[in-house]
């Protein structure tokens, strides 16, 4: 499947999840084995030379292919969470949004220090979520050698926020 028949799975929801924006629905994507399948070989197929010891899926729709992707290649999955939902030891990062904060949190002990991660979300937006995770993941010792996405809103410019860290998205908008 090209990446066009591939955004045959992704709906645009008008005014979700308030007035004026058009979410990326990528519930058609998972509702569908061809297309999830699809998807993940063209992710699978972009990293097969590289090595990847662990995939970091961000909460909570980066846990979907993030595991498929982990499966893959062989390497160890690891979730990252919104604030107070992991037990044990936790390191946490808070970042800006438009209005107010917000935290995003990591097991201390979930990558081998110098381990080469994979982060991996559904949507690159405005890259404030991905940036946070990045630092984050990078305290903890983990070494980030890429930023994987179904898709990218190209017009947000997010990949700014991410420096020159190697990003590879499947769709863009
Ligand atoms: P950012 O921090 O602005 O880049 O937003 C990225 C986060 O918001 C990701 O975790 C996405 O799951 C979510 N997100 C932003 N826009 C959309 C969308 O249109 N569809 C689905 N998720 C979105």
């Amino acid at each position: 499947m090209t990446p066009d028949q591939l955004k045959n799975f992704i709906k645009d929801v008008p005014d979700f999840p308030k007035a004026g924006i058009v979410f990326k629905d990528i519930a058609p994507l998972l509702a569908s084995a061809k297309a999830r399948k699809a998807m993940t070989a063209a992710i699978v197929s972009n990293y097969k030379n590289q090595k990847i010891d662990v995939v970091v899926g961000i909460e909570s729709r980066g846990f979907l292919f993030g595991m498929l992707l982990a499966e893959a290649l062989e390497a160890s999955f690891v979730m990252l969470r919104k604030s107070n939902k992991l037990p044990g030891d936790i390191e946490k990062f808070t970042y800006d949004l438009e209005y107010g904060t917000d935290t995003i949190e990591i097991q201390t002990d979930a990558i081998p220090n110098g381990s080469h991660v994979l982060l991996h979300d559904d949507v690159l937006a405005t890259g404030g979520t991905a940036g946070a995770a990045v630092q984050l993941i990078e305290k903890i010792g983990g070494k980030v050698i890429s930023a994987n996405f179904i898709m990218e809103l190209d017009f947000l410019e997010g990949r700014k926020q991410l420096g020159d860290l190697d990003i590879y998205s499947v769709l863009h908008y």
